[in-house]
């Protein structure tokens, strides 16, 4: 993969959904075709026949139906973005549409049953196994998790969830949320319990979990930190980031009888979206000197992911069912847009924020305390008391926080326990600290013992050196934090080369090359495919050799009528779009003299 700067497209893929039970009992009819294959979805009105009702094509970078498996949606249209992501690069999943049309179930499936999980924890599953399987390489890996609800933005992973966090610039890092905790994960499973934790919190006050989740927008956020000697023998760290969004519900949210709160509510889930689309069209129009990603909290957020550094790719979810259509044909294009979408992905280099450069040099500063501890031992009765004071009590939260802006991380673990090897407590071992203590022992006995002391002064002494026992337990168990600090630490940095040789893990990385090289040529074919139809369509007329004036007069009374539906087709589209603007507007108006009345 190239480090340049080159553009590359928005990647938009299409999933429509099955029927579910309540749709078939009720018998209602498909609307949706889906041409694997083409990479086409087509949008068919059962009541047909008048021109405005011709059917709708689109075309995608890949589509999937309702049979579409969850691993060859992340084999095909996501692993090669989580692949760029190892890399350095940043970026982003997200899915866009309907309530109801799979969002979640894309994003993150069911969690327990490996063929249904989503997007989510496949990428979790492929980051650490891409860990595990690497050479000299150290990473560090964390995750946040925020909401956007009516505009405000909530910390997922902070206990106190009535706080609101705000969005700043910097000039380097680009926009990011103040404050945002964010938790380093050695494993699957502790990413995973910081989703669920996020997942539960998420639903703390929601009366309705799914009203809730169809009007805010979820954004879990990985971000995988790596670093690897370079040629100039320096460490050079890279920061990938990916975002997975679940968007709000798509659907028009302001309707009739709407008022108050609610009215209030549903204008701000509008703002979003429509911010969003807002800037989808500003990007893609080519003549806007100005895109307006300030508009909303979201696209401020996604700004890099639209039009930026990022990689992304957007999924469309769609419903088959008629009753949908009008939404269907809405959310097809909404994203038929993004496809024109450029951004121009980019490595993350060397950033000043990188929290693995921080831990190493952290580690390395608290390894060389050990060391002196270990070493000159006539300078440590001075400094042990300030390394005591500065090893906090922290420990024991479920979840362990790393704040970025925070210099001292106190959080550390420090309940781990204590092992003899690597670097013992304190330095120097504990043997070194037996004897000492042994020495002090002895020479309290023999103050007991000595007789030719008056009593007042032996009492002196004894305290003397039972004080002096204390501050050297104390000092035993700084250096044992110390030294258990330095392991927790540590362990946060993940190297691979564990199981490379590891026969089955071998097996698996065959298969999942396979797997790939499959969904590469699927691609391919799709591509080919599509060539081959608009080449169909150019040199229809070259191929054509006449051999009367009436087969000529029919070939091209068949291609006069090809195009005049192509015409009508348009004609629709533009139909569609100028009533879907007066909706609009009729909503907004609504809002508007509602608001006004309030
Ligand atoms: P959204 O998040 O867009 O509101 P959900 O993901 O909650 O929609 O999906 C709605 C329902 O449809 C859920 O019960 C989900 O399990 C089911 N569903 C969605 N997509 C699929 C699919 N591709 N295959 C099977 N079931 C699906
Ligand atoms: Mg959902």
């Amino acid at each position: 993969m190239s480090k340049g700067r080159s553009l590359e497209a928005v990647k938009v893929v299409v999933r429509c959904r099955p029927m579910n039970e309540k749709e078939k009992a009720a018998n209602f009819q498909r609307v949706v075709a889906v041409d694997v294959k083409l990479g086409q979805v087509t949008v068919r009105n059962p009541r047909g026949g008048s021109a405005h009702e011709h059917p709708k094509v689109f075309t995608f970078d890949s589509v999937y139906d309702w049979d579409s498996k969850q691993l060859d949606l992340y084999d095909e249209s996501f692993r090669p973005l989580v692949d760029s992501v190892l890399l350095g690069f940043n970026g982003t999943i997200f899915a866009y549409g309907q309530t109801g049309t799979g969002k979640t179930y894309t994003m993150e499936g069911v969690r327990h049953d490996a063929e249904r999980r989503g997007v989510i924890p496949n990428s979790f599953e492929h980051v650490f196994t891409h860990i595990s399987r690497s050479q000299n390489q150290q990473y560090l890996v964390r995750a946040s998790y925020l909401e956007i609800y009516q505009e405000e933005i909530r910390d997922l992973l902070f206990r106190d969830q009535s706080h609101r966090l705000e969005l700043r610039e910097r000039p380097d890092t680009g926009v990011y949320v103040k404050d945002l905790s964010s938790f380093v994960t050695k494993s699957v499973a502790e990413i995973e319990q910081v989703m669920n934790v996020g997942n539960q919190n998420r639903s703390v006050g929601a009366t309705n979990m799914n009203e809730h989740s169809s009007r805010s927008h979820a954004i879990f956020v990985v971000t995988v930190e790596c670093s690897e000697l370079g040629p100039d023998r320096q460490n050079h760290i890279r920061v990938g980031k990916l975002n997975l969004v679940d968007l709000a519900g798509s659907e028009r949210q302001s309707k009739t009888g709407v008022r108050g709160e609610r009215l209030k509510e549903a204008a701000k889930i509008n703002l979003s979206l429509s911010a969003l689309g807002n800037v989808i069209s500003a990007l893609v129009d080519g003549k806007s000197t100005h895109v307006p990603y300030r508009d909303s909290k979201l696209t401020r957020l996604l700004q890099d992911s639209l039009g930026g550094n990022a990689r992304t790719v957007m999924v469309a979810n769609i419903g088959p069912a008629s009753y949908n259509m009008e939404e269907t044909l809405t959310t097809l294009r909404y994203s038929s847009r993004a496809k024109n979408i450029r951004n121009r992905p980019r490595v993350n280099e060397d950033p000043k924020d990188a929290l693995l450069r921080e831990f190493q040099e952290e580690i390395a500063r608290l390894k060389e305390q050990l060391e002196r501890r270990s070493g000159g031992r006539g300078g440590r009765r001075r400094r042990w008391k300030r390394d005591w004071q500065s090893l906090g009590d922290g420990g024991g939260a479920e979840l362990e926080e790393l704040d970025d802006d925070d210099d001292d991380d106190e959080d550390e673990d420090e309940d781990e326990e204590v092992a003899e090897d690597s670097v013992a407590g304190g330095g120097g071992g504990a043997q070194y600290w037996q004897e000492q203590q042994e020495q002090l022992e002895s020479e309290r006995k023999a103050i007991m013992e000595d007789r030719s002391l008056v009593v007042e002064e032996r009492r002196r002494l004894l305290g003397q050196k039972e004080r002096r026992i204390e501050q050297l337990q104390m000092e035993q168990e700084a250096g044992e934090t110390l030294a258990a600090k330095v392991r927790a630490m540590e362990s946060k940095l993940l190297v691979g080369g564990k199981n490379i040789v590891d026969h089955t893990n071998e097996q698996q990385k065959i298969l999942e090359q396979k797997r790939q090289e499959i969904a590469e040529q699927k691609r391919r074919e799709r591509e080919m495919q599509q060539q081959v139809e608009s080449w169909d369509e150019e040199t229809l007329e070259l191929k054509e050799t006449y051999s009367s004036l009436q087969q000529e007069v029919d070939i091209k009374t068949k291609k006069l009528k090809k195009l005049f539906g192509k015409l009508q087709a348009v004609k629709g589209d533009i139909c569609d779009i100028q009533e879907e603007h007066i909706k609009q507007r009729q909503d907004l108006e609504q809002s508007q003299n509602e608001a006004a009345d309030h």
